[in-house]
């Protein structure tokens, strides 16, 4: 049976491509450098497939930044006032990416959005009335050309021209119908020189088809299809899809005259049944996506190779025409268990990352293959898959399942209800009109990474590490008071990771040392598993936001991290429903949020930064398969607290427009977010949905270096009180401080407070 990968990671087995680009960034390291660093990570990741024998491996799936981002630059989507700053082209490419502040001018970056339901951000193409759409690149075919210099043939991904242009941004009065001409004959014009190239296979992934399409949308993709394939000659073409099922187009990818047809038997709730029921054509190949790709968990070899039959024994399918491949790019998994050297075999060999998966899908093929004629049950591979899915014992937690099970339906409301708290809340706190805050973590300088690091390694001592990270709080707390900020936040300075901290003091999760995948740009989270039954072993932040309080007269914020960002955030179990999973969270860290409470602590942030993460793309299955148990789960958490306690949440993107009232259901007192990369159409929204709760819409951007002026700010605020309240409206930037340094840190809340000021006067 042939295989194949959709994507591989790109950032490198030991994070190689950050850490270049990092030193890029600070002219450390020059273009050939970089390049030369981008080649060796693309050249390892095609031997590994290659050894491994997968017959279609990819190229162009690498990406100095994000594909969507390559994809605008190939196309000439490059707004003016980045062109004008007349960099050179790598230099353009990360102005978009990160924004641009130097001699040459001060340009803020592209916005930046999940996507679709992962933990992965591409960057949205800006497209202007005058943008001219046009090939002006080569990536695509270069590194198909360096891949096969290295012996390697692959198939040439493509961002698919549906996708693209649906994701990208209109910023005039032309819309997407008035630029897919111009598409269709430059994605013409991209597969024809990759044709006369002698590319065998493109891909054009097309994710966007997994999502509720209209009529209109349906009538635009075969529009571009039909024009796209007639122009083909020999290349042969897959369309790739991903991240669910495609119910809406699948008669149409039948039709059209792809010779390949990409579908997601993991998360595509209805593949297997468009298939059985509808047949496939005869003369096309499917890619069957039955390797996870998103997953850490060992694949089910019983259950994939029941699929394998199955799909086998439908019109069409025969041995010649299936594919066995991954459910979407392996970009959204770790690289390798190899160096997993602390995690105990018995959990390791329930876990399969990117190199574990190619190893998984080559055993599958040949099982599938033997299947074909005889029993595979006496196949040693097979019996070791299958011995894994016998127990885990070590994963139930009776205790925690019985208090799952008591939970009642008053212990998801609040009391008394928001208005009335608002009341008491303003009297206790008394804090100004426009109240400023930060989201909550400082920046984690090489020092405060170094102190948590001795003392993982056993270099340093408890006290020493604990007096280390007092020592900071004391300087940032004395730092927000020189400032002028009215809520204190202690600086998060004993957090790696918003996530796995909490994890670490929670029964049933367990960790790796190097299972990082992407998020943005190259930056990259490493997601704790969720092993078994979850409780709350000790307190967690309790001592540090102590501490903080005895060091100001101020309020002091504690910073938590709420029960869906938690289970968002990590690889979840697949043995139990993610609901299941959420409650337990949410139990252990109500007992934290009383605990603050208990310890006198007066606001408690509880942050779910990752809330929209897993909302399913369908609209239909938005409040059923996900916010009809996440928002109770998120008001369990603080549901047990006293009137005057204010409870904050903060959210990182600012696409809720379509549902707020999901949020303000959250009941939370206040709420901040993501909003200036986005021009603040979100504040349209909270005004027509009447939002009752407080909010802070972030007044400038944390994902750039970048110092806001004052006047930016004020600007920023005047909007906003246009569509708020005055006495709803907080001032904070958009997100935690944790990945700048000092001095803009310092320098940007400087001019947050006077910008504040000013307002107020
Ligand atoms: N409190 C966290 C911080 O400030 C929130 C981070 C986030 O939203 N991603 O870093
Ligand atoms: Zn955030």
């Amino acid at each position: 049976m042939k295989t194949s990968v959709i994507g591989y990671p790109r950032i490198g087995a030991e994070r190689e491509l950050k850490f270049a680009s990092e030193k890029f960034f600070k002219g450390e390291l020059d273009e050939n450098g970089l390049e030369a660093v981008a080649k060796e990570i693309k050249s390892k990741n095609y031997k590994k497939q290659q050894e491994a024998g997968i017959s279609f491996i990819s190229s162009n799936d690498f990406s100095y930044y994000d594909n969507v981002l390559d994809t605008a630059v190939l196309f000439n989507i490059v707004p003016k006032r980045y062109k004008e700053l007349g960099l050179s082209e790598l230099e353009t490419y990360f102005a978009l990416a990160r924004g641009y502040q130097g001699e040459k001018g001060n340009v803020k970056a592209l916005a930046l959005k999940k996507w679709f339901n992962t933990n992965y951000h591409y960057l949205v193409p800006e497209i202007d009335d005058d943008s001219e759409v046009k090939l002006v690149g080569d990536k695509p075919l270069k590194e198909y050309k360096e891949a096969l210099s290295q012996g390697v043939e692959t198939k040439v991904l493509l961002t698919g021209p549906f996708t693209f242009i649906s994701l990208a941004k209109y910023t005039g009065e032309k819309k997407k119908t008035d630029f897919v001409d111009a598409f269709i004959s430059e994605y013409t014009k991209l597969l024809g020189e990759l044709n006369d190239a002698g590319v065998k296979w493109v891909q054009f992934d097309e994710p966007y088809l997994v999502r509720d399409l209209s009529d209109q949308d349906k009538e635009l993709f075969k529009k571009i299809y039909t024009q796209l394939l007639a122009a083909k000659k020999n290349v042969k073409v897959l369309v790739q899809t991903y991240f669910g099922d495609v119910r809406d187009i699948y008669t149409a990818l039948s039709e059209l005259d792809f010779d390949g047809v990409g579908l997601d038997f993991t998360e595509g709730r209805k593949t297997f049944e468009l298939v059985t029921e509808n047949g496939f054509p005869a003369g096309k190949l499917l890619f069957a996506g039955l390797v996870n790709g998103k997953n850490i968990w060992r694949n089910n070899y019983a259950k994939t190779i029941d699929i394998i039959k199955k799909l086998k024994n439908v019109e069409g399918i025969s041995d010649e025409n299936l594919v066995l491949s991954t459910s979407c790019s392996l970009l959204h998994v770790p690289y390798s268990l190899a160096g997993e050297d602390k995690l105990p075999e018995n959990y390791k060999k329930h876990f399969a990352f990117a190199e574990e998966k190619l190893v998984e899908i080559a055993e599958l093929s040949k099982l599938a293959d033997y299947a074909a004629s005889s029993n595979v049950a006496t196949v040693d591979s097979f019996k070791n898959n299958q011995a894994l899915f016998a127990s885990r014992d070590d994963s139930v937690d009776e205790a925690v399942k019985s208090r799952v099970a008591s939970i009642k339906e008053s212990d998801y409301t609040r009391l008394p209800e928001f208005h009335e708290r608002e009341k008491i809340q303003k009297q206790r706190l008394g804090l100004p009109l426009f109240p400023t805050t930060t989201i909550g973590s400082f920046p984690q300088t090489a020092e405060v990474r170094k102190n948590r690091s001795q003392f993982r390694k056993g270099e340093i001592t408890k006290e020493e590490y604990i007096d280390f990270n007092k020592k900071k709080i004391a300087e940032c707390i004395a730092l927000q008071e020189e400032i002028g900020l009215d809520v204190i936040v202690h600086g998060e300075f004993e957090r790696n990771d918003m996530v796995e901290y909490f994890g670490e003091h929670l029964a049933g999760y367990v960790f790796t040392k190097n299972a990082w995948v992407q998020s943005y740009g190259t930056r990259c989270v490493k997601p704790p598993i969720i092993w078994g039954d979850v409780s709350r072993k000790e307190a967690i932040t309790v001592p540090w936001s102590v501490y903080a309080k005895s060091c100001t007269d101020k309020p002091v914020k504690g910073m938590l991290t709420g029960p869906v960002t938690i289970l968002n955030w990590s690889f979840p179990r697949e043995d139990i429903s993610i609901k299941e999973s959420v409650l337990q969270i949410a139990l252990a860290i109500r007992d934290e949020v009383l605990d603050l409470e208990a310890n006198g602590i007066d606001i408690i942030q509880i942050d779910e930064a990752a809330l929209r993460e897993k909302l399913p793309l369908r609209k239909s299955d938005w409040y059923s398969e996900y916010l009809d148990f996440a928002i109770p789960a998120f008001r369990l958490v603080h549901s047990g607290v006293k009137p005057e306690t204010q409870i904050h949440t903060h959210m990182c993107y600012s696409e809720f427009t379509d549902i707020i009232p999901a949020i303000d259901a959250m009941d939370a007192d206040v709420i901040t977010f993501e909003a200036s990369r986005s021009d603040l159409q979100i504040l349209d929204s909270l005004k027509e949905n009447n939002f009752k709760t407080e909010v802070g819409p972030g007044v400038y951007d944390i994902h750039s270096p970048r110092v806001p002026s004052v006047e930016e700010i004020v600007a920023s605020l005047t909007k906003m009180r246009e569509r708020i309240d005055d006495n709803k409206l907080w001032v904070n930037p958009d997100c935690g401080l944790k990945t700048r340094g000092d001095e803009e840190t310092k320098a940007s809340l400087i001019n947050l407070v006077k910008a504040t000021k000013e307002i107020r006067g």
